[in-house]
């Protein structure tokens, strides 16, 4: 087992992998950037390296900096969390040749599934469904137009390096295509540092349901079972639930194809396949080769400690159950908080904390940045804090965290708590009865009208 660890990422993630290295009793080195100095995740790691200034290209995306702060610092493995360096193959490829061990997949399984075009491809040749769409990057326009012609709109434009979110459009027609295809097309090459896009059919009011999976170096694939992520605003996850709501036939089905994707490329380390569901079909959309953001959930339902087995897994140990000891347990519910206005159109409010209370209590976890009186930077995600819950049963779950949100203070700066407990109060959300539209037609509108008044 290492002795040391290196977190090359900042915020909750950060906090919550030195957290599970504390237990362990493994040392911990955090990097931050020239504003982060203060940071939670910096105070808790034994060590710490600035490597660089506010800039993400600066600090938590420069490789070199990284990588010798893990040489200077004698850590043995290097822990990505998600967002930054955690999906770039380079990084881990570098990783590899400085002899240190990167907490996540080979950089040849990022390179296979990071890509998304290239994924589906792989999905159409082992027989896992994907959406109807291009068969592999759209060149031009002009393909774009006759590949929509024959899957029909509307049909959605995105990017083969997107995430986040981003990256994405939809058109409803030919003239629309023109559009939707130079607006992901420059949204790309802005993000991702690389225009390449793909088509797919736009599958009406999905849900997205994904399938969390450990795999180790001696061919052990086990599932620990699934999210429901449906609650979305732009494409982007807000609300998470496991293990949701779903068919048992169809769940099985979705099961078999998770593990035969995972096998197919002989996958190691913690995963995650997401699918869109329509009716009784579904449909693989990516893998996600790294932590997610929404692993508690699934941690609380299995009583599991997914980034304790990645590190065991990156170590060279089997992961400590078997698929059998996989047992759902409940259910639980996550919110993102994010420093954002609602009725600003979610616009970031960094600033500084004036008063801050946590709830806590029986199966209440709250997973964050925050401390009395920090200042949330204007330089990165806006996400602050992840509050969840784990009752007996959904309903449970959705009483548990409605009081949680009546609970939680955060002064000083804007968050989306409010946007949040209406969702937690919404007869439809309460029913179960939503899809991905589920925001953007029901309480998006309900801001505006409250805005008006
Ligand atoms: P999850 O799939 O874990 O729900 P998200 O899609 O919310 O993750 O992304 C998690 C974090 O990583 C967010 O901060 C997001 O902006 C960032 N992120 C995700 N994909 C990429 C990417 N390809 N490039 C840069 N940042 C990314
Ligand atoms: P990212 O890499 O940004 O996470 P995904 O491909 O996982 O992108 O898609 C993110 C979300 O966008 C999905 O959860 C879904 O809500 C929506 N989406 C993606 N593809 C489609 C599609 N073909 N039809 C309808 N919605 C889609
Ligand atoms: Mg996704």
């Amino acid at each position: 087992m290492f002795h040391k660890i290196l977190i090359a990422n900042r915020g909750e993630i950060a906090v919550r992998i030195i957290r599970t290295c504390m237990y362990m009793g493994i040392e911990t080195v955090a990097v931050y950037s020239t504003v982060d100095k203060d940071s939670l995740h910096v105070q808790l790691a034994d060590e710490a390296v600035c490597i660089g200034g506010a800039k993400s290209q600066d600090s938590y995306l420069n490789m070199e900096n990284i990588i010798s702060a893990a040489i200077n610092t004698g850590a043995e493995a290097i822990h990505p969390g998600f967002g930054f360096l955690s999906e770039n193959a380079e990084f881990a490829q570098l990783c590899e040749e400085c002899g240190i061990a990167f907490i996540g997949p080979k950089s040849e399984h990022i390179k296979a599934m990071g890509n998304k075009s290239w994924a589906r491809h792989k999905m159409i040749e082992i027989n896992v469904p994907v959406v109807p769409g291009s068969e592999g990057e759209i060149k031009n326009l002009e393909e774009a137009i006759k590949i929509a012609k024959q899957i029909g709109y509307p049909v959605l434009v995105k990017a083969s390096a997107g995430g986040g979110g981003r990256g994405m459009r939809i058109a409803n027609d030919e003239e629309s295509l023109k559009n939707a295809f130079n607006t992901a097309k420059a949204e790309a090459i802005n993000a991702f540092g690389d225009g390449t896009l793909y088509l797919e059919k736009y599958v009406a009011n999905p849900r997205h349901i994904e399938f969390q999976v450990l795999c180790d170096k001696y061919s052990n694939v086990i599932h620990l079972y699934q999210r429901d992520c449906s609650i979305q605003r732009r494409n982007q996850k807000v609300i998470e639930e496991a293990p949701g709501i779903i068919d048992n036939e169809l769940r099985d089905k979705m099961i078999e194809a998770t593990l035969k994707a995972c096998r197919a490329i002989n996958y190691e380390n913690a995963g995650t396949i997401e699918f869109l569901v329509s009716g009784n079909d579904f449909y693989f959309i990516e893998m996600n080769t790294r932590i997610q953001v929404e692993h508690p959930i699934t941690e609380m339902i299995t009583g599991k400690d997914i980034v304790k087995e990645q590190i065991k897994i990156a170590s060279g140990e089997k992961i400590s159950f078997s698929q059998a000891e996989v047992v759902v347990n409940g259910y639980s519910i996550e919110c993102r908080i994010n420093a954002e206005n609602p009725k600003h159109g979610f616009r970031p409010s960094p600033g500084k904390l004036k008063l801050l209370h946590v709830p806590s209590g029986n199966g209440i976890r709250f997973d964050s940045l925050l401390f009395s009186e920090y200042t949330v930077q204007p330089f990165y995600d806006s996400m602050i804090g992840k509050l969840i819950v784990h009752g007996e049963n959904r309903d449970e779950a959705v009483k548990k965290m409605r009081a949680a949100l009546e609970e939680l203070v955060i002064q000083g700066i804007d968050t989306n708590q409010n946007f949040l407990y209406m969702i937690m109060n919404n007869p439809d959300y309460i029913k179960g009865n939503f899809d991905t539209s589920f925001i953007s037609l029901k309480l998006e509108r309900l801001l505006e009208y409250d805005d008006n008044e």
